[in-house]
């Protein structure tokens, strides 16, 4: 596996790539890898003749309140998982390559930044947009690969693509899983046991509110009244950010249901934020 931490060499590697017919399939990441970001390389892999994967933690789109300074890091291990995974190329740069003295500009994709999530963490999803343009534009894929976990950020990625012609597939890839249920995540081993434990009830909730549509007739808001209450129940749980049923697509939240309804939440652990998510049919098939 070839290691690049220069992004004009990555720049100049995927130029090579791409004269040569080659496909490139990308997975960007910020790195101590799990089962979630192997199952999107295996499906780059797949797909493409090429894959690239990235390891960046990147520094604007993290608040100031955030934890970039003790986000998980792994490089070795990564190194090792990447390299089992027959991946082609790790680009790794550092971060003053990236942003050097002066940089001054940010990708701002309007509205849908600002929903769910992005109420939470301002500025969240500029830096998420601005590194991934950047990221596109110095390894040049034909397909990118995201994951379902972080749904918000796929919705805003496809829309930065679509509005600035980028000449990008998104792939969106379903959401690994704990034994347990619980979606993996880098930030997870910031859990205590017994919140590690705990945390089973965020895809035990989306479960019971996915089971809760297939009975009576409820409404969006009787979705979301179960899944607070039922998050209310765990003790260890000390924020309710959000718990309900939106719109696949414009991220606001439903009065009534569509034929494909996203059921979302987000709480913290103690000091760690997770999210979850599930996509949800409607019964009625007049929908
Ligand atoms: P991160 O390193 O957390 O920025 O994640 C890099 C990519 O891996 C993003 O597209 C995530 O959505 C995806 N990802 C993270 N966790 C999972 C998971 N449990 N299942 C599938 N994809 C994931």
């Amino acid at each position: 596996m070839e290691i690049i931490r220069i992004p004009k060499i990555m720049q100049e590697t995927s130029k090579t790539h791409c004269l040569r017919g080659k496909s490139i399939g990308f997975v960007p990441t910020m790195g101590a890898l799990h089962e979630g970001h192997l199952s999107l390389i295996r499906r780059s892999k797949s797909e493409n003749d090429i894959t690239v994967v990235s390891i960046f933690v990147n520094p604007i789109q993290f608040g100031h309140n955030e934890d970039l300074s003790n986000y998980p890091r792994d490089m070795e291990g990564d190194i090792e998982k990447l390299k089992s995974e027959d991946v082609d190329t790790l680009f790794s740069p550092d971060v003053m390559p990236m942003y050097p003295h002066g940089f001054s500009t940010y990708i701002n994709v309007r509205d849908l930044s600002d929903k769910l999530c992005g109420v939470f963490r301002p500025g969240h999803f500029d830096g998420v947009a601005t590194v991934v343009s950047k990221l596109f534009n110095v390894v040049k894929p034909r397909r990118a690969y995201f994951g379902q976990k972080d749904f918000q950020q796929t919705v805003v990625i496809k829309k930065m693509v679509e509005d600035l012609n980028m000449d990008v597939e998104m792939v969106t890839c379903p959401t690994v899983r704990e034994g347990d249920g619980l979606a993996m995540s880098s930030r997870n081993v910031y859990l205590s046991q017994d919140e590690r434990e705990a945390a089973a009830v965020i895809y035990k909730t989306l479960i019971s509110a996915s089971e809760l549509m297939k009975t009576g007739n409820p409404k969006p808001e009787d979705i979301k009244r179960h899944m607070r209450d039922m998050l209310k129940t765990e003790p260890l749980i000390s924020e309710i950010q959000y718990a309900g049923v939106y719109d696949s697509e414009t991220l606001d939240e439903l009065n009534e249901f569509k034929k494909q309804n996203l059921f979302a939440i987000a709480v913290k652990m103690g000091k760690t934020r997770l999210i979850d998510n599930m996509f949800v049919e409607a019964l009625n098939t007049k929908l």
